[in-house]
């Protein structure tokens, strides 16, 4: 009923479902284990992409809430840093447990803001946990090394210790599994932080902080702030912030870099894509077709990891009619209806967006073979919806090409060689992943060891690592040298301390204690 407000209980004042309310939800600043009403006086719109329905408000976090919130880091570090590293795990495990037994509910919320389908919000959620759950090895992720006998006497050894306050900066697309590659980690190694994420669709964010303070992370270990370039410049230039882990577009993530770099920040930006499949023609077709097309216009195509260029080699361009007759039979609509293949984009502006590059494809001479613009969806006409969409005949010259798209669209170019394949490939700027499709080895072995690109699947589509690797994306995709979890992300997330000991035989000899203690 109007005013009514229904509060998932487990997500306490996190996060509050209002459908049919008068007043959207207003989410908090979560400082020093509170969630607290902020006083901005602006504040931005959370839409649902299936119905454009307002469902929430996010504020601006004002300078003095974002100063609390570090402030708020900077005081729990110094306890923090000092508990036992079997005591964070402790804590992991609880958060692991909490999430896994949360998980549906966290997806719903995920579908409600961003719009995917509730299997892929369970994937969004399922992909974070697993960082959480690699987390909690910890303790033997940060065991050092020792070298004995550097000189007489003499050892060296090393152990990690944290860096301090960090801070996390996350993209719309995956709102609980990027939240969950930054904060548990900088937990796990005894670092606090304080995370500012997506402003279109920050629930899924909010209830995993909840259930992180419910796990028993103590005040002041998390934070949350709101906001978009404000809080971003923020963040880049408070001198108590050592570190900054951000995902998102290509123009944010240099301006992070660059303006965290310059105030003496270690940063790790990972930044758009444009990802090649290359199919050979002695693949497997029936699969091959399927992979395709689930990686193409999955989760309407709004993956970094997304198979958005289908590349194909010598004689398998004549498969491309059947990719069009699988896409065509995608069901396109609001990501909670069941059996629903497409979902909306985040908003009506990415759609414009999108729209406008396959219009470009044609102004530009390529042909769109299947065109999802102007679908109609029953019951949700006022969504940002775009239907499956194939482009063919495309050339590198050509905007579909150079620019990410972000959206369900396939782009098809023909080679005739696989040689040609590691060209066009390695010509682009983006490096995030690729796949190829075949049954010969030797032309796997050969892609994988020429292509440029960080993360490349043979005959897997979207080779996203787990966590006990690193999700490697390499070239325009990504600035800083140290990737998100996994080895390089401990090592993002830590400095070494060395130590130099000499403890002489001499002495040792002189028994000095003796002078003390006589037998
Ligand atoms: P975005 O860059 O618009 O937003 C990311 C973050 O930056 C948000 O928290 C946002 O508030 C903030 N932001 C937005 N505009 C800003 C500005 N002008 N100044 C400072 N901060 C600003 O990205 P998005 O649209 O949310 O996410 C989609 C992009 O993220 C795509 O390009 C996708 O490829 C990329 N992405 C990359 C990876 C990866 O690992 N490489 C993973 C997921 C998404």
């Amino acid at each position: 009923a109007n005013g009514s407000k229904r509060t998932y209980s487990i997500f306490n004042d996190a996060v509050a479902e209002t459908e049919n309310t008068a007043e959207p939800y207003k989410y908090k600043n979560f400082i020093n284990g509170e969630w607290r009403e902020s006083k901005a006086t602006e504040w931005i719109d959370v839409r649902n992409p299936a119905t454009n329905e307002v469902v929430a408000r996010v504020p601006c976090s004002t300078q003095e809430e974002m100063e609390e919130a570090v402030e708020s880091a900077k005081t729990a570090f110094q306890t923090w840093k000092k508990t036992s590293v079997m005591h964070r795990q402790r804590i992991l495990f609880e958060l692991a447990n909490l999430i896994r037994t949360h998980m549906h509910d966290v997806a719903k919320l995920i579908t409600r803001e961003q719009g995917k389908t509730l299997a892929d919000a369970d994937g969004d959620v399922l992909r974070g946990l697993q960082v959480v759950e690699y987390a909690t090895g910890v303790p033997t992720q940060l065991v050092g090394g020792t070298l004995g006998q550097v000189a007489a006497d003499m050892d060296t050894y090393m152990y990690r210790q944290p860096l301090g306050v960090t801070a996390g900066i996350s993209p719309f697309n995956f709102p609980a599994m990027i939240p969950l590659w930054m904060f548990p980690m900088a937990m796990a190694t005894g670092n606090t932080s304080v995370m500012k994420c997506s402003e279109r669709d920050p629930g899924a964010a909010m209830a995993l902080v909840e259930l992180a303070r419910q796990a028993g992370v103590p005040p002041g270990v998390v934070n949350v702030i709101h906001g978009t370039k404000n809080a971003v410049d923020f963040i880049c230039t408070n001198p108590d912030i050592k570190a900054i882990s951000f995902v998102g577009s290509d123009h944010v993530g240099k301006h992070i870099y660059e303006l965290g770099c310059k105030h003496g920040k270690r940063v790790q930006s990972n930044m758009g894509a444009k990802n090649h499949g290359v199919i050979m023609p002695d693949a497997n077709k029936e699969y091959t077709l399927n992979q395709l097309v689930g990686a193409a216009f999955g989760a309407a195509g709004q993956r970094c990891m997304a198979l958005s260029t289908a590349v194909f080699v010598g004689e398998s361009k004549a498969w491309m009619p059947e990719i069009m007759e699988r896409a065509k039979k995608l069901k396109v609509s609001a990501g909670k209806e069941p059996n629903t293949d497409v979902g909306p984009v985040i908003s009506p502006e990415a759609q414009k967006r999108i729209e406008g590059l396959i219009q470009s494809a044609i102004d530009e001479g390529a042909e769109v073979i299947l065109d999802g613009r102007g679908v109609s969806v029953n019951g949700y006409e006022k969504g940002n919806f775009i239907g499956p969409t194939i482009i063919t005949n495309v050339k590198p010259h050509m905007r579909c090409y150079k620019e990410e798209i972000f959206g369900p669209v396939m782009v098809c170019m023909e080679v005739d060689t696989l040689d040609d394949a590691i060209e066009l490939v390695n010509a682009n700027m983006y490096g995030n992943g690729t796949a190829i499709f075949t049954n010969n080895g030797a032309t796997a072995r050969k892609y994988q060891m020429e292509s440029e690109c960080g993360q490349i699947g043979i005959n897997v589509p979207i080779p996203v690592p787990l966590p006990m690797f690193s999700f490697t994306g390499n070239k325009g995709s990504i600035r800083g040298d140290l990737n998100f979890y996994g080895k390089a992300g401990i090592d993002f997330l830590t400095q070494q301390k060395t130590i130099t000991s000499l403890w002489r035989q001499e002495d040792a000899d002189n028994d000095i204690s003796a002078t003390n203690f006589p037998k």
